[in-house]
């Protein structure tokens, strides 16, 4: 991993020529087949890549040149560029002038109504937005830097700033639930408009559309909806996304494209196998797309979400700590090909850092959660997971300190810690956080009896915003004391009291199996817990 800055010339042309070469010419975007053989000098994946969430909140071109700048730095070379959602839609179109007229502002709002921050402006948020010319420079500057764009327009959810803007892609007389009506066919007539569009302004070949997190809470009410369900034979509202998706997928695949979407597209079995999954709830449902013979890009929230907390105490930017641990050293270990069978490998293509910004009002605050953990993503992505934890800390330290004398608002490498009680036997920890009186605490286990990575605790409280990273991988071991979720390497467990943790961990020492090998991995382990 080429690092300096010093180097930046010659990984300039590194880049492009990678980028010319994986993808068969100038910028053409063909994705390669690739094997996960780790040629020395080479990367070992074709697809390095970061997502910049632009909808929750804005950034300009400067800001956006700035990322791409230190991406080629790290040989990053795919920009994952989050456009839409329902917090606003930032990409202005001809045929739609309201998307972004209406749609690229955020109504301030005194009440605090959500966790995140969002709803806590003065004034309104916006209008902001890129304009075409905007779009195309910042295309032309991603491909002299051998980096190509992404664009994510979502479909059918997280779309309310496009209902919002025009009423009647949403189902008729209900409430703006953020997914378009799936019944009316001037739905897909909008969307394909908006593709064309699209295509026009990115050259690349992938096309992101989101796909995720519908409930279809409109879909069941709506008599659109539920003609066309009745029409084409479809049993549930999942079904009439699926269905939905592939039409998209099909019109985008008619253009010579290829549809990308979050990894729920992975549960319809008869979409065209050129869409692109893109793992991001743990790697496991990236691992079942693998199997089902789809191209997969792994973004795992334990190791790819740069919104999650560095457990760094005392933190300003972490005033309100979301997810799980995510330090540098949890990212050493992170291995796009984990769990992946052998022969199901050639369909991970690589993997993405992204930044969720929910959170992140500026720049600043994008710096400090992206550098260095975005080096460390590029750096395993480029050579796979680290070997050697303590000189790949000291890499990522030395990176930080450049990027710190250059006036990027890196964050430190490390976590303070300070004890905690010993809730698990067994186990030492060190504490990261606590936070808002809530009676959080992040620690670091230092020693693990289990065979578990990540665990997570805390008390029942209907106002704490956490619960519900975890809310769809639930399994219930004692319904009503507490949940516990068994998830690739994390668990996540909630109790009512300290009574029902306790009773907790004796299941989960039950359930836990010795390591093999005799030496156990603490590292990125957390405990997140009361007391
Ligand atoms: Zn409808």
């Amino acid at each position: 991993m080429l690092m300096n800055k010093n180097v930046v010339a010659s990984l300039f042309a590194l880049n492009a020529l990678l980028a010319a070469s994986a993808y068969g010419g100038a910028f053409d975007p063909v994705v390669p087949r690739w094997t996960p053989k780790c040629v020395f000098g080479q990367p070992r994946y074709a697809w390095r890549g970061h997502m910049l969430d632009v909808s929750r909140h804005f950034f300009t071109v400067d800001d956006v040149k700035k990322t791409l700048d230190l991406m080629l730095e790290h040989g990053l070379n795919v920009f994952h560029w989050h456009l839409t959602d329902g917090e606003g839609w930032r990409l202005q179109l001809d045929r739609y002038p309201e998307l972004t007229a209406i749609g690229s502002v955020r109504k301030a709002s005194t009440k605090r109504t959500t966790t995140m921050g969002l709803d806590v402006v003065d004034g309104d948020y916006g209008p902001f937005f890129y304009t075409k010319d905007q779009i195309r420079e910042v295309v032309r500057y991603a491909a002299e830097r051998g980096i190509r764009v992404v664009p994510e327009i979502e479909f059918p959810g997280h779309s309310g700033a496009a209902v919002r803007s025009r009423p009647e892609l949403g189902c008729r007389g209900l409430w703006n639930c953020g997914e378009y009506c799936l019944g009316k066919e001037s739905t897909f007539e909008f969307f394909r408009n908006v593709i064309d569009e699209v295509c026009e302004l990115f050259p690349g070949e992938v096309i992101h559309v989101g796909g995720d997190e519908c409930t279809g809470a409109n879909w069941k009410k709506c008599a659109d909806c539920q003609s066309r369900m009745k029409e084409n034979g479809l049993a549930d509202v999942h079904a009439l996304q699926g269905w939905a998706t592939k039409r998209v997928a099909l019109y985008i695949e008619k253009k010579g494209r290829r549809m990308m979407g979050w990894d729920e597209l992975a549960s319809w079995d008869d979409l065209p196998r050129s869409v692109i999954i893109q793992s991001y709830r743990g790697a496991s449902y990236g691992v079942a797309a693998a199997k089902k013979g789809f191209d997969v890009v792994m973004s795992p929230d334990t190791f790819c979400y740069l919104d999650y907390v560095q457990g760094l105490e005392g933190d300003p930017e972490e005033y309100q700590p979301f997810g799980v641990l995510l330090d540098v050293a949890k990212i050493a270990r992170f291995d796009p090909c984990a769990d992946v069978p052998e022969e199901f490998r050639r369909h991970i293509l690589g993997g993405e850092g992204n930044l969720w910004t929910e959170l992140v009002p500026d720049m600043k605050g994008v710096e400090w959660r992206v550098w260095p953990r975005l080096a460390a993503i590029a750096d395993v992505l480029w050579n796979g997971p680290a070997k050697d934890v303590p000189s790949f800390m000291a890499r990522m330290q030395r990176i930080r300190d450049d990027l710190v004398k250059r006036g990027i608002n890196a964050a430190p490498l490390g976590p303070l810690f300070k004890p905690v009680p010993d809730l698990l036997p067994g186990a030492r920890y060190e504490s990261l956080k606590s936070e808002n009186g809530k009676r959080l605490d992040f620690a670091k286990m230092l020693d693990n009896p289990l065979d578990f990575g990540i665990l997570r605790f805390d008390h029942e409280d209907k106002s704490d915003s956490f619960r519900h990273v975890y809310a769809t991988r639930d399994a219930t071991m004692e319904k009503g004391t507490y949940r516990l979720d068994l998830n690739f390497d994390k668990i996540s467990m909630s109790a009512p009291d300290d009574e029902g943790f306790r009773r907790g961990l004796e299941q989960l020492r039950a359930l836990a199996r010795p390591k093999r090998g005799g030496v156990m991995e603490f590292t990125g382990a957390v405990i997140v817990g009361g007391k």
